[in-house]
């Protein structure tokens, strides 16, 4: 089979074959990331209509224990300036997100001990309380299923956690031995079985991963079902190991994106902030490959250099405001419009 029958495949049986998969991805080519855009853009359309749904993003922590290879605020760069916001400036944010429309709010940071269950979840019952009708996503790395329960008991409604690879001698490759795949699927699997939306995915082009690895995370994402999906393109920060390596190409995070959306039709597909970083346009291109989520930064503007994952990240120099409408501006340029509301995750139909 060729790519394009491989395609057409993807998008009326939603699955794929490891052989089929490593195919595709060994021998696309342009023509094959148009239509599989293409495909994706009609299937996304079918379901969401021109519409995406804004999450806004509180980055409330750069202090972390991890130290994986990849990324910019790893325990061992001595060149960043660790701040902690409080319980207040995180309200202070969701306050200004509310305002300007937004209905849910998540909650990121580096894996920082201070950040205990107990602080947690009074931060999530304060949230919620005060913004009942708003979504709390979190995405606060690699826990105890105790206390991902804990946090879903007081109020959390949604977790982020890329598994970055599903290929055992690749996420050795990205990270330090403490680190593993196995605890990194075990967090998934807990949080999926605790009743979050969760989300998984990856980094495209990270050093090592192949056409064999893609195979492997494109088969774990569908047998895991996620509700999201997080794909964006990896990009070099000059204080990590992998300061020379080349960055992701955004061609392939497209191509991806849209398989993903071909594959899991109602998942929720964020235009990643590192994509509008590889390329100004990124997160436009990122919606007509069939996203349909965007999350802007509503995080302090006195720390915005300081989470820096990946050199010269998109949006560190705004204020939320001016991120908010620059986003709201690329949207309406291609006729898309921005969606108030929490946009949970729609469970397909069954006929
Ligand atoms: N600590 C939490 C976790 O591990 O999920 C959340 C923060 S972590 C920095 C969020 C995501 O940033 C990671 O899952 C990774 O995929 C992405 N990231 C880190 N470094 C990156 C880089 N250099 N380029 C692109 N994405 C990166």
């Amino acid at each position: 089979m060729n790519c394009e029958t491989l395609i057409r495949t993807l998008a009326r049986e939603r699955s794929l074959s490891r052989e089929d998969w490593e195919r595709l991805f060994a021998e696309y080519d342009e023509e094959d990331v148009s239509l599989a855009m293409e495909l994706a853009r009609k299937t996304a359309l079918e379901r969401f209509g021109k519409q995406v749904w804004f999450r806004g993003i509180i980055e409330f922590s750069n202090i972390c224990r991890c130290d994986c290879y990849y990324c910019g605020i790893r325990c061992s760069n001595h060149n960043v300036s660790r701040y902690r916001l409080t319980e207040e400036d995180i309200l202070a944010c969701c306050a200004e997100g509310y305002a300007g429309g937004f209905r849910t709010f998540v909650l990121q940071g580096g894996e920082d001990g201070w950040f205990t269950d107990e602080r947690m979840a009074a931060i999530i019952r304060a949230i919620k309380e005060k913004y009942p009708d708003c979504a709390v996503t979190l995405s606060l790395g690699e826990r105890s299923r105790e206390s991902y329960q804990m946090l879903f008991d007081a109020g959390a409604d949604r977790y982020l956690l890329r598994h970055e690879t599903a290929d055992e001698a690749h996420f050795r490759m990205l990270h330090p031995e403490n680190q593993t795949l196995s605890n990194r699927l075990r967090c998934l699997r807990d949080l999926k079985d605790i009743g979050y939306q969760t989300g998984c995915g990856i980094m495209v082009g990270t050093p090592g991963q192949t056409p064999a690895t893609l195979a492997s995370d494109m088969l774990f994402m569908r047998s895991l079902e996620p509700q999201m999906i997080g794909v964006g393109p990896f990009l070099p920060h000059r204080d990590t190991p992998f300061r020379e390596e080349k960055p992701g190409s955004v061609e392939l995070t497209l191509f991806i994106l849209a398989l993903c959306r071909l594959m899991l039709p109602n998942v929720l597909l964020p235009a990643t902030t590192a994509l509008g970083t590889a390329e100004s346009d990124g997160r436009i291109r990122g919606v007509l490959a069939g996203c349909n989520v965007i999350m802007p930064n509503l995080s302090p503007a006195s720390v915005r250099k300081k989470y820096m994952l990946y050199d010269n990240k998109a949006g560190t120099d705004l204020t939320a405001a001016e991120g908010v409408a620059l986003l709201r501006q690329q949207m309406a340029k291609i006729g898309y419009e921005v969606v108030i509301g929490r946009g949970d995750y729609q469970k397909e139909e069954t006929p």
